[in-house]
């Protein structure tokens, strides 16, 4: 391999703090539109030459595309300290590094044998408890919370797709089953079959009505569904190609693969979880479908928020050729956006005050390993996890935390400002992260 000068992306070292903000204390806690800082952050010393990340391309690159098998990869390094977290919402002391494919467009962590067996060891000490538990994430949806799962049932139909009153549906990676459990409320006429790694999901899940379990080794390959989803777990997979075209091949003559995946481009924070290894696009989700012989009937952004839905069928037919996707900029941009998003967090500590951070997901979780520091709360609006602690310190409701308290709103400003709105009626003062 030619040797190849590699920009670090992530020197967090480097990052001098920031003297503390000057911030506008709001007249009105009852305003509506969200507070900014009055200064914005100096910009950063360290920023990314888009220029010469592209000149990085390589044919000689060792290790293929994971799906289009393409060797034109372009490599993206990070810093040694850059955090990484697992999707169980665990710090995770190895090192990854990203590379995306020139052919298919596909943005993707390096499979070598080194990652392969930290996802080993991932997988073998995953939590069920976490991110992947019974209980579904909460979205807001009609001006309440809802099950993501039974959003994304709701929202279907919307785009075309309708569900009969009766069926059968495999949630291939089920977890604990929080799928096919928003599938039994809401079309409770179908039968249902979860199926995922290990026997530790199966008490949870054959307590559904209607539901089976098998571990993937023993899925009965005979049998036919008219849905297969696969539900936040395409992006696990280090050969999804080749998984999609098997499932296919178990869909009944009308049967739909349903996929959901994160959105980095609208959730920076999936680039940092360590146990992704594919990081999709509109396109480069539309050319696994093509690659795997399907035709993608429904590919949207924000169905739920932050993340891609694709509805796709057996193709007839030749496949048509890949499409180009964007370069490496989106990527780019996305990791700046995360360097603010750690700047910002460091300039919240500098002031000695109590704050807090939004949420209790990978965000939290990172923002938390990105810096020094340490939130002395964290904010949940969904209703569920008050009163629970995340990283040892309190879950708050909004209206439980102290007038005026700062709170950090880790979120794209499209997303973010509509939450910063809501806080500011409960007395909050949101701090919102600075766009690249
Ligand atoms: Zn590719």
């Amino acid at each position: 391999m030619h040797s190849t000068q590699k920009a670090h992306l992530f020197p967090l070292e480097s990052v001098p703090h920031a003297s503390p903000l000057t911030i506008r204390t709001p007249a009105n806690t009852t305003a509506t539109t969200p507070v900014q800082q009055e200064t914005p952050l100096p910009a950063s010393p360290w920023r990314w030459d888009v220029d010469q990340i592209s000149r990085h391309t390589r044919t000689d690159y060792t290790l293929p595309c994971c799906l289009c098998g393409s060797h034109l990869m372009t490599s993206i390094e990070f810093a040694p300290n850059f955090p990484w977290v697992t999707s169980d919402l665990r710090p995770w002391k190895s090192k990854a590094s990203l590379s995306m494919c020139s052919t298919c467009g596909l943005l993707q962590k390096c499979t070598d044998s080194r990652y392969g067996e930290d996802v080993a060891d991932i997988y073998a000490t995953y939590s069920l408890d976490s991110a992947d538990g019974s209980h579904d994430h909460l979205v807001v949806r009609a001006g309440g919370f809802k099950a993501r799962a039974s959003a994304l049932i709701e929202r279907l139909s919307e785009y075309g797709v309708s569900l009969q009153a009766s069926g059968s549906i495999l949630d291939y990676g089920c977890g604990r089953g929080a799928f096919l459990r928003a599938v039994s409320e809401s079309l409770p006429g179908w039968s249902m079959m979860g199926a995922d790694l290990t026997e530790a999901n199966r008490i949870d899940v054959e307590k559904i009505e209607g539901a089976e379990y098998t571990t993937l080794s023993q899925l009965p390959v005979e049998r036919r569904y008219d849905v297969i989803s696969l539900i936040h777990v395409v992006e696990h997979l280090q050969r999804p190609t080749e998984i999609l075209n098997q499932l296919s091949l178990m869909l009944t003559e009308q049967g739909v693969l349903l996929i959901q995946v994160p959105d980095f481009s609208k959730n920076p924070f999936d680039l940092a979880v360590f146990d992704h290894v594919a990081h999709f696009s509109v396109q480069s989700l539309k050319n696994l479908a093509n690659l795997a012989g399907l035709d993608s009937m429904v590919v949207a952004e924000g169905l739920i928020p932050r993340e891609i839905t694709m509805v796709a069928k057996p193709k007839l037919g030749r496949p048509l050729g890949m499409q180009a996707t964007d370069g490496p900029e989106e990527t780019l941009r996305t990791l700046e956006w995360l360097s603010n998003c750690q700047q910002q967090a460091v300039s919240l500590n500098s002031s000695g005050d109590p704050f807090g951070i939004l949420g209790t997901q990978v965000g939290a979780l990172w923002i938390d390993q990105a810096s020094d520091a340490k939130a002395t709360f964290f904010v949940d609006e969904a209703p569920r996890r008050n009163s629970e602690k995340f990283l040892g310190r309190p879950v708050l409701f909004p209206s439980d935390v102290l007038f005026q308290n700062r709170v950090l709103v880790p979120f794209l400003s499209e997303y973010a400002k509509p939450i910063a709105a809501r806080l500011v009626e409960f007395g909050v003062y949101p701090v919102l992260i600075r766009s690249p």
